[in-house]
């Protein structure tokens, strides 16, 4: 920054705040937190801290990304760009070449979040938590990754940056829920379970808070998110999945994480300014269920083979005796289920398939069979766009979509290409969501019947993601809306470094530009199998892959 603009911004700070320049930042992330809850709730009381600091500064919703899924929201809010310049749209994605998926991590981010350009600008920041972040990186400071670590918290020390950080750590845990077994009891036994995760990682932030040097502290409660998407039936007494007991879940969890965020912003001080931001917003998903490559295969779009499943559970359940059946198929679940992941277009006649879709529930899209890019693709480049928009055209006009829009309509940047060729913007039907569930021919729709409300495995889950999540500031802001984009130089501004060009705007007025050194993003590093068997039960058992 040049002398000048150190003094705009030193000047535009005074002005913010009647006091000398802010020498801190702390960011607090409650992923998926709704702001339709969260104000009635702060106007009620139940919410006294977030309250409190609404009074102070600002409220507001926060368009997330599109779709608004968790990798690609947080990513965009720490990097200050779209998905389109970040490079992640998922927590996988589609090996070139290949009919294939693998999961993506830290190293596949092509931008620097902001991490990097504090670290770079030597500031101190302290990172917890933030989804995408594994492996950790060596920032100036300290960093937990997020709960899509292939490693267990209690026996490794490879998700926390530096390794001997990880002796404060102990205790940290991610997501250990077995969504795919979801009875009347499980809900009984994730609450306390998930009021016991917000202690634990509030201690273990408030412990790093008072003892690391930082200028940036940034800490991330995956909670709201996960009771939300189990427990929004109950809360709501209009779902059409409507169940009784349970109804103040969802409060009680909200209420827990306002108070660690009362204790956060008390232990970082007077000094520092305070932004509380979710990913994405939350509502209920009704009782239908859309699924997509059935549709396009009653659309003359693709065809299936007519076998269906992983080949290795078909045979570990034809070649043995049933009484052995259940202990056998326990110990090789993991590799059946990897099996069926990789497996998962195994059904698809690729030579008669034009366009297909991974059907997965928060991102409903549609790819291309291209020639030269896929290996038995089937549509022509020169006919592409056509064949995209027509596409598109006729996907709106079924029931379960608002938009279908080709992805350079979405997204801007150089790894556009990273995204599926057509991105979904599902209707709501009474402002409930559609599930997209995975299919292998058959109907287009179909209705869920009671057995199935409470979701879980190829049901769906009852809570889902919207379009906006929440933003509050203790300092007032000079905008009529924000956008995740806006984090990051708003943090930059406030802590007097330029950074790069970004797509958000520093809500706050006080940025005193850019500089436009080149970050080099790390070579990719791809998980082993065994990691990928982890990241994959943990997204399974958290009910986001089907
Ligand atoms: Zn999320």
């Amino acid at each position: 920054m040049t002398r000048e603009g150190r003094d705009d911004w030193a000047a535009g700070i005074e002005r913010l705040t009647g006091e000398a320049a802010m020498a801190r930042v702390l960011l607090i992330g409650l992923d998926g937190a709704e702001p339709s809850l969260l104000g009635p709730w702060m106007d009620e009381g139940a919410l006294p801290c977030l309250a409190a600091l609404r009074a102070r500064g600002a409220f507001f919703a926060c368009a997330s990304t599109t779709p608004p899924a968790t990798f690609p929201a947080w990513m965009t809010c720490v990097t200050g760009v779209g998905p389109g310049r970040h490079g992640m749209f998922d927590f996988t994605e589609l090996v070139r070449g290949r009919y294939d998926i693998r999961f993506v991590n830290a190293t596949h981010r092509k931008a620097p979040a902001l991490w990097n350009i504090l670290s770079d600008a030597g500031k101190r920041v302290c990172v917890l938590g933030v989804p995408g972040t594994f492996p950790p990186e060596s920032v100036n400071g300290c960093m937990v990754s997020g709960f899509d670590s292939p490693v267990s918290t209690q026996v490794s020390s490879a998700f926390v940056y530096p390794p001997d950080l990880f002796a404060h750590v102990r205790g940290w845990r991610f997501a250990d829920f077995q969504e795919s077994s979801i009875g009347p009891r499980w809900h009984n036994e994730a609450l306390p379970r998930l009021l016991q995760g917000i202690e634990t990682k509030e201690a273990i932030a408030l412990g790093l808070l008072r003892r690391e040097p930082w200028d940036f502290f940034m800490a991330v409660f995956g909670e709201s998110d996960t009771v939300a998407h189990h427990y929004w039936l109950f809360h709501d007494p209009r779902s059409p999945r409507h169940r009784p007991g349970h109804k103040d879940a969802i409060r009680k969890v909200y209420e827990r994480l306002d108070a660690a965020v009362g204790r956060l912003v008390d232990a970082a001080g007077p000094d520092a300014a305070a932004f509380i931001v979710s990913d994405h917003g939350f509502g209920g998903a009704g009782a239908r269920v859309a699924h997509i490559n059935n549709w396009l295969a009653e659309n003359g779009y693709l065809r299936f083979t007519g076998r269906s499943g992983s080949p290795l559970k078909k045979l570990a359940l034809k070649t043995t005796p049933s009484r052995v059946r259940g202990a056998l198929f326990r110990q090789f679940q993991g590799l059946a289920e990897r099996a069926e992941s990789k497996d998962r277009f195994a059904g698809i006649d690729w030579a008669h398939t034009m366009a297909w879709s991974e059907e997965l529930n928060y991102f409903p899209s549609v790819r291309i069979n291209l020639r030269d890019r896929e290996p038995e693709g089937q549509v022509a480049p020169e006919e592409y766009e056509r064949f995209c928009l027509a596409l598109c055209a006729q996907l709106e006009s079924w029931e379960p979509v608002a938009r279908a829009l080709p992805r350079g309509r979405v997204y801007d940047g150089p790894h556009v290409d990273r995204a599926p060729d057509i991105v979904i913007v599902p209707a709501l039907d009474n402002g409930y969501s559609y599930s997209f569930l995975r299919s292998r021919g058959g109907q287009s729709m179909r209705q869920l019947g009671p057995d199935e409300y409470l979701g879980g495995k190829e049901k769906g889950m009852n809570g889902t993601h919207r379009p906006f999540g929440a933003f509050l500031s203790s300092m007032p802001l000079s905008t009529d809306a924000v956008r995740l984009e806006d984090i990051a130089p708003t943090v930059l501004g406030l802590l007097g470094v330029a950074g790069p060009t970004m797509d958000g705007t520093d809500l706050l007025g006080v940025r005193g530009g850019v500089d436009g050194e080149g970050f080099h993003p790390p070579a990719e590093q791809d998980y082993t199998a065994e990691e990928e068997r982890i990241v994959e039960k943990r997204l399974r058992d958290l009910g986001y892959l089907e």
